[in-house]
């Protein structure tokens, strides 16, 4: 928790506006710094992630952890809603104690540790254990590293600022795209051990070029904001009192005082965070003492918190659902003569959204400003129906694809899944950028740190919730999947007309001032 005093002129921030003698295309240095690390931390976190059910539902003479399926959807869930959950700790303890350098490497270091407690066999305890220190460091780092690239910023033009933000994004999907060929394949060809010894070293590569090249960064995110020491001394007891919780719990269940019953865990936290966020959308508007206009703005904030939280709860079924149907329902005999098996791995159809990110994203930033300029531009509530329209239509074809092989006896063509996650990622395009740009600028200033961190609370209960479906579906027959995808698909078209119908008043809604 030590910060250095001062920091050394030759690593103070280049200004935005001095000629650069080195730049990272043509941005400022420091982004290289931070574009890799979180393409490590999400190599390691998509990583595990495109395998981790399938070890936990894997039989235990297959070295996997012998869970039922629906128990292990639910720490499924559990793990990946905590890890978005983790982010508003993270933050706080960043703004308050840590500053957003350190907090990155504090989150990184518990990327590993966590990463290395799953690669040993050693039972259920550390398992949980280890996947709890990942969500920590996950919240740890991914808030924090995300603040610093708008540090980079001040001053800056939006538009240059926006550039920055989409190339950061373009490194988070580049590791999330490379990581299940390499942990993916290495887990299910080998050993899932091994893949959770392949996450942690991305993270500990990500860490060394992040310690290698932290003068790149001058002085951004190297003191918290926080200022009076009386603030720091509170919340140094608050931090102690968190840690000290939580390592009585991890003792109580190391020395099985208490077992952990993930599937009725994971039931009441859905309970639990969608009361943390009725209750806070209400203290906001009801004791927030808001002007008309504010009022309204929030209230459209609350209009796409729920529409991202449907969307998250279908799109993140990726690692669930869909994942288990690449296992169970797929034809995978292409390049199957590669792999002892006869079949290819399961977890490469996880790098086809963040493959299709890479490769959309610039062609959707090119159609939206090419439809501003002809005044056509959707409005942002416009852009989460479409979004909305698109998951509906993914699941479709997962009925269609369901279907077939209940007709057929046959496995679906991987055509089908490749199809479904082109759909959820245009979808993904039209609504995650749109939502959060919109937050950021609707939210009263004085609540927009809290704003986007329910934001990510959206993506948190979207988890849980895709963990569990997951869990249920996964746990059914083939016979009960088409019926089951239908109503998944009727969610998502239901919602996304709801919300074009309403867009012209909501637009409204948006403009007052
Ligand atoms: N794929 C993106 C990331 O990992 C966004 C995921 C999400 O918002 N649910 O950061």
């Amino acid at each position: 928790m030590n910060r250095p005093a001062s920091i050394s002129p030759s690593s103070a921030a280049l200004p935005e506006t001095a000629p650069q003698a080195r730049s990272f295309l043509g941005h400022p240095l420091g982004l290289s710094t931070l574009f890799f690390i979180e393409m490590w931390e999400r190599f390691s976190y998509y990583g595990m992630r495109a395998f981790l059910i399938l070890f936990m539902t894997a039989a235990v003479a297959k070295r996997g952890l012998g869970l039922d399926t629906q128990t292990a959807g639910a720490v499924y869930g559990l793990f990946t809603s905590g890890a978005y959950l983790c982010s508003l700790p993270g933050g706080w303890l960043a703004d308050r104690l840590l500053g957003q350098r350190h907090a990155v490497l504090w989150g990184g270091a518990l990327i590993c540790i966590g990463n290395l407690m799953l690669a040993i066999p050693a039972g259920l305890a550390l398992f949980y254990g280890g996947l709890a220190v990942i969500a920590l460091g996950t919240g740890l780092l991914k808030t924090n590293s995300t603040v610093i690239v708008g540090q980079l910023y001040q001053g800056a033009s939006d538009s240059r600022r926006d550039a920055g933000f989409s190339i950061f994004y373009l490194g988070i999907n580049l590791g999330a795209f490379l990581a299940p060929f390499v942990a993916g394949t290495l887990a299910e060809e080998v050993g899932y051990r091994w893949g959770f010894a392949a996450a942690g070293c991305a993270m500990l590569l990500g860490l060394a070029q992040y310690r290698l090249t932290k003068g790149w960064l001058g002085d951004a995110g190297l003191l918290p904001a926080a200022s009076s020491a009386a603030e720091r001394r509170r919340s140094r007891v608050l931090l102690f009192v968190g840690v000290a919780l939580l390592g009585l719990l991890a003792a109580g269940a190391a020395a099985g005082w208490w077992s952990i019953d993930p599937r009725r865990l994971a039931q009441k936290m859905e309970w639990v965070l969608a009361l943390i966020a009725v209750g806070f959308f209400a203290a906001v508007l009801l004791l927030g003492r808001l002007t008309v206009a504010e009022r309204r703005h929030v209230a459209v904030i609350v209009l796409f918190f729920v529409s991202a939280a449907i969307f998250w709860a279908g799109y993140e079924q990726a690692g669930t659902t869909l994942n288990l149907f690449a296992r169970d329902q797929t034809d995978r005999s292409l390049f199957g003569r590669f792999f002892a098996t006869g079949l290819h791995p399961v977890t490469w159809y996880q790098s086809i959204a963040p493959l299709f990110v890479l490769l959309l994203a610039p062609v959707f930033a090119w159609i939206w400003v090419a439809l501003g300029r002809r005044k056509l531009e959707p409005s942002g509530p416009t852009k989460l129906g479409l979004g909305l329209l698109q998951l509906g239509g993914s699941f479709l074809l997962m009925m269609l694809a369901a279907q077939l092989v209940v007709g057929s006896g046959h496995k679906a063509a991987p055509g089908w899944l490749v199809a479904t996650y082109f759909l959820q990622t245009t979808g993904e395009l039209c609504l995650s950028p749109i939502g959060l740009s919109n937050v950021s600028k609707l939210a009263p200033a004085r609540l927009a740190g809290q704003l986007m961190g329910v934001w990510l609370l959206s993506i948190s209960i979207g988890d849980l919730v895709a963990g569990l479906i997951g869990g249920e579906i996964g746990s059914g027959s083939v016979a009960a999947m088409p019926a089951q995808f239908l109503q998944m698909a009727w969610v998502g078209l239901i919602s996304g007309a709801v919300l074009l119908a309403i867009a012209r008043p909501v637009r409204r809604w948006m403009a007052s001032a």
